[in-house]
């Protein structure tokens, strides 16, 4: 294996990799153009040294290379000219495929955001594709009891506080009279468009949508009802569900959304995104809400600098927040209503996977690879059931890999980050290391933080309790997390995870002309405090010329 390094490129140093012109498996040729370099004064394509098989790449788009830096693994070809040394190939198949009622190039089991987006993804690439799902609508948790209808209230009690607010600048509305039936109504219609929306784009691409549930029957079958499928791939995408308290009586999430009433007293069990974001739209719509956590912070994982501003503005409106605690110290049945939200449990148990082969462990995950492949090469999982960040734009994104490593290319799941939001008021988003992650590892990190106070659009619209933090590396100010708090904090994360994917630094960040006022500036101001450019704070100490 050669590693083909950066020639002599004069006196350039630190020079950014704009583009990559090969990909992993590529054959190439002696002075193939392997990535183009860019400096301040010139682009420039690093060439192939000579023929060989493209193994590993070293480097990303938006990488700082310097002579002698590594950028790829190359297997030279062998010396007859007969190609490779080493050709992967593609695993075989297992046995031949039984032919059911139905026969699928690619089996989608699982209808939610990372099921209909394998589905989708592999029926455009070509494949006969089956989508089974058990519920009549598709989309899931996500769109039918998770994401989607808990901002549609979330987006009324936003309006509700922001009303309710108004007070204190001279314009009053009066308490607002509340239609639960219509609420509820309207809540559905979004969610309907939806998932409506989503049956017809199955029906455009010919993605045959089999409803039931099913489990498989072998490596190669699976039953749905009364149907049999046969099957070349499969991907398991079906999902989690809540987890109950053993003793602990209540709703969960979904009977959470359902909205039935609006209890005088709201008992949330569990201070997570959730409860929270559940906590939010009852405690508009009228509740009195009291929180219980057992870990001493709302939002465990969360940075806790994040996390105050949201708990300082809840604590005052709530009857009660108890960190530390756990239910079994409260009077539950003081409550009118419970809402258990401590987890969700993923539903890889009950699908037959042994049949298949396919290993499930004692709490129902399923492990994959980079390819989400699980340990039976022809069968994939993504989502929920397979561990990680349980939201759904990680499971569509791996939803994509999956059905793309399906159809022979080359990409494997490997984000630098993945985005975290409670949609709660005020929203806390956080992205890539954390600070109690890199003081668990010992990962040196500046951080450079920008509070809100300063910030003239957060002033406008009345909200200066806001932060928004970089946690940059100390040497390159390259980003390595950042998180903020503060209204539509949700909106404004996903800047920092495009820069961290660019591989940008702070400066990248700071000298890119953000519109004013607007809150996406706290970025831009939080790049800066980084870069000790910052003019709209006095924050000397950090001053550093630029280069
Ligand atoms: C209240 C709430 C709010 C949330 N808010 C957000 C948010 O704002 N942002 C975010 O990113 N994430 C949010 N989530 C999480 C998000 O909903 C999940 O991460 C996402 O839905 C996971 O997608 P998935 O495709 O892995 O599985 P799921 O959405 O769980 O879909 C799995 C599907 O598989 C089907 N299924 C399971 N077993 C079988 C079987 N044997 N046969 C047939 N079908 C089967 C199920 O019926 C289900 O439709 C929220 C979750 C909840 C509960």
């Amino acid at each position: 294996m050669i590693e083909v390094k950066i020639p002599d490129i004069g006196d350039f140093t630190d020079v950014p990799v704009i583009e990559i012109l090969v990909e992993v498996g590529q054959e190439v040729a002696p002075e193939d153009p392997l990535v183009t370099l860019e400096s301040d004064k010139a682009t420039m394509d690093v060439p192939a040294p000579e023929a060989g098989v493209v193994r590993e790449l070293k480097v990303g788009i938006g990488d700082k290379v310097s002579e002698g830096t590594t950028i790829l693994l190359l297997e030279p070809v062998s010396g007859d000219g007969a190609g490779p040394a080493v050709v992967e190939e593609a695993p075989p198949a297992a046995e031949p495929v039984p032919e059911g009622d139905l026969h699928a190039q690619v089996l989608v089991l699982g209808g939610g955001p990372g099921g209909y987006t394998a589905a989708f993804r592999a029926a455009d690439l070509g494949l006969k594709t089956v989508l089974v799902e058990r519920d009549e609508r598709l989309g899931g948790v996500c769109l039918n009891v998770g994401c989607i209808p808990s901002k549609a209230l979330l987006h009324i009690a936003r309006v509700i506080a922001d009303a309710r607010e108004t007070a204190e600048f001279g314009v009053r509305f009066g308490e607002p009279e509340i239609d639960l039936d219509a609420l509820r109504a309207w809540k559905e219609q979004v969610v309907g468009k939806l998932t409506g929306g989503l049956a017809g784009l199955a029906r455009q691409r010919k993605v045959e949508v089999v409803q039931a549930e099913a489990r498989f029957t072998g490596p190669h079958t699976l039953q749905a009802g009364d149907t049999t499928i046969s099957f070349d791939h499969a991907i398991i995408a079906v999902g989690s569900s809540p987890i109950q308290l053993p003793g602990v009586e209540g709703m969960d999430s979904t009977g959470a959304l359902e909205l039935e009433r609006v209890p005088e007293r709201l008992l949330v069990v569990g201070g997570g995104i959730i409860g929270l974001e559940m906590a939010t739209v009852y405690d508009a719509l009228g509740s009195r809400v009291t929180v219980v956590e057992l870990m001493d912070q709302l939002i465990p994982g969360c940075d806790p600098d994040l996390v105050k501003p949201l708990h300082t503005r809840i604590s005052k409106r709530y009857e009660a927040i108890h960190l530390g605690t756990s239910v079994e110290s409260l009077d539950v049945g003081s409550f009118d209503a419970t809402l258990v939200a401590v987890g969700r449990r993923p539903n890889g148990a009950g699908i037959g996977a042994d049949a298949a082969g396919v290993d499930v462990d004692d709490r129902g995950f399923i492990a994959v690879d980079a390819q989400l492949r699980t340990n039976v090469a022809h069968i994939h999982a993504i989502g929920d059931v397979v561990g990680g960040p349980m939201l759904a734009h990680k499971a569509s994104h791996e939803g994509v890999v999956a059905a793309e490593v399906i159809a022979g290319h080359d990409v494997s799941f490997d984000p630098r980050a993945i985005p975290s939001v409670a949609y709660t008021d005020p929203e806390v988003a956080w992205m890539g290391l954390t600070e109690t992650e890199a003081k668990e590892q010992d990962i040196a990190y500046e951080k450079a933080s920008f509070p809100w106070a300063a910030s003239g659009r957060a002033l406008t619209i009345g909200r200066a309790e806001g932060l928004t933090k970089l946690l940059v590396d100390p040497e390159t100010h390259r980003v390595l997390g950042a998180g903020m708090v503060g209204v539509n904090a949700g909106e404004l994360v996903a800047e920092t995870v495009h820069a961290i994917e660019m591989g940008a630094d702070a400066e990248d960040i700071g000298l890119t002309i953000h519109p004013h006022p607007t809150l996406s500036e706290t970025v831009m101001f939080a790049a800066e405090v980084a870069e000790g450019t910052i003019t709209d704070i006095y924050a000397p100490k950090r001053a550093r010329a630029r280069t």
